[in-house]
């Protein structure tokens, strides 16, 4: 059987990715999302097994230790990581997935999967981005500011990527990454 096509949704926090994996979802719901774990606490309203799965530092660092993760990352304090098993099964089986993660995980799953197709999610500027995070309102000032350094750091990996995405506009953005997911199939000759 053909493996699945894996496709990495990245970039800067606050960009947006969650939300546009959250219309993707319902436009797009062939498409299997892969679920990290994270040390961080849950938001309100996040659920275990949907959002995240949420872990101590010590499962997680076992987790590591089990090479149970693709990749992971320390991210403002946090770990985040893609469980491995998921992704391989899903991808064997056939089907598509997407990951939805932070730049330095992505650019280690590209060393893993080099076929993988990487897609850069951009703010349409850095005033929008820092209002996106604060709008939020549930980080602190100093961590809006570190996330916002990070942002900036990470915008200078965009090179990396296959497809740089403006998420200007929700609706046009997800229909560019459906456009992206479109045309990775009819290059591949997959109808
Ligand atoms: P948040 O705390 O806002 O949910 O996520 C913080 C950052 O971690 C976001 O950029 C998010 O995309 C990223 N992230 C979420 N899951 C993973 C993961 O499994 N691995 C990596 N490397 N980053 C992740």
């Amino acid at each position: 059987m053909r493996k699945g096509l894996l496709f990495v949704l990245s970039g800067p926090s606050g960009v947006g990715k969650g939300t546009v994996c959250s219309v993707l979802r319902q436009k797009m719901p062939e498409l299997v999302y892969s679920v990290s774990a994270t040390t961080r606490l849950p938001r309100q309203g996040e659920l275990d097994g949907v959002n995240y799965f949420f872990k101590t530092k010590e499962q997680f660092k076992d987790m590591i230790a089990r090479d149970a993760l693709l990749e992971y990352a320390e991210y403002v304090g946090n770990y985040y990581g893609t469980p491995r098993d998921f992704v391989e099964r899903t991808l064997e089986s056939g089907k598509d997935i997407i990951l939805e993660i932070e730049v330095q995980g992505a650019l280690k799953v590209k060393e893993k999967f080099a076929e993988g197709i990487f897609i850069f999610l951009l703010p349409p500027s850095l005033d929008v981005l820092k209002e996106r995070i604060t709008g939020r309102g549930t980080e602190t000032e100093d961590l809006i500011q570190n996330r916002m350094n990070v942002a900036v750091e990470e915008m200078n990996l965009l090179q990396h990527y296959d497809y740089a995405v403006v998420n200007d506009d929700l609706d046009a953005a997800c229909h560019r990454i459906e456009s992206i997911v479109t045309a990775e199939h009819c290059k591949r000759s997959r109808y």
